[in-house]
């Protein structure tokens, strides 16, 4: 059986990595959907597809969760809530179950007779990426809220500068 989660995961957090964990406790292969993946360069969304894409790849392999068992795929948020599934069907391998905590993403999927389920939030005060970005903007330590990997790749894309450059208002 394959699973799918979708997230934006702006950034990847240690949150998203124990639920695809407790994920592929159930089923054979997980999709990791990657939302929004249009969006990037502003507060609320600073990283781009590709960027979330090596995080988690990434931060996966440093779990030492097999690469066979998940396919990575960035999907573009579409105008049309009530194709939104087929839209999914259309980018990802076949699916037969649903995790998600978004009441939304949960009701279109019912609604096309999926098996839907919620899945348990970790820590959910710390590893929220609105908590990870509230962190990285006011120099509290947010580093210890994503796995090394994700540290490195945030580094790497001098992602702290972007997101504190985002921030700032033209005089
Ligand atoms: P934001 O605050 O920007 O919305 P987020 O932490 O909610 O970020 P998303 O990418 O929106 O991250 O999350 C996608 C999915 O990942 C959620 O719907 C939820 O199922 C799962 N998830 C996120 N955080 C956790 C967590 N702490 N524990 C377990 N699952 C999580
Ligand atoms: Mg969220």
């Amino acid at each position: 059986m394959r699973g799918l989660l979708v997230g934006r995961m702006q950034p990847v957090h240690r949150g998203h990595i124990q639920v695809i964990e407790r994920i592929l406790d159930e089923v054979e292969e997980v999709i990791i959907g990657i939302g929004s993946a249009q969006v990037s360069h502003s507060i609320k969304d600073p990283f781009t597809a590709g960027e979330r894409v090596m995080m988690i790849t990434k931060a996966l392999a440093e779990n030492n969760v097999d690469a066979s068992r998940y396919y990575v795929i960035p999907v573009q948020d579409i105008e049309c809530n009530s194709i939104w599934v087929a839209h999914m069907e259309m980018l990802t391998p076949p699916f037969e179950h649903v995790y998600s905590g978004n009441p939304l993403v949960q009701r279109l999927f019912t609604e096309k007779g999926y098996q839907v389920t919620e899945p348990p939030l970790f820590n959910r005060k710390s590893y929220s990426g609105t908590e990870v970005r509230r962190r990285m903007l006011s120099g509290d330590k947010w580093e210890e809220l994503v796995p090394q990997s994700v540290i490195k790749a945030i580094n790497e894309i001098d992602g702290i500068s972007r997101i504190k450059q985002l921030a700032r208002r033209e005089v």
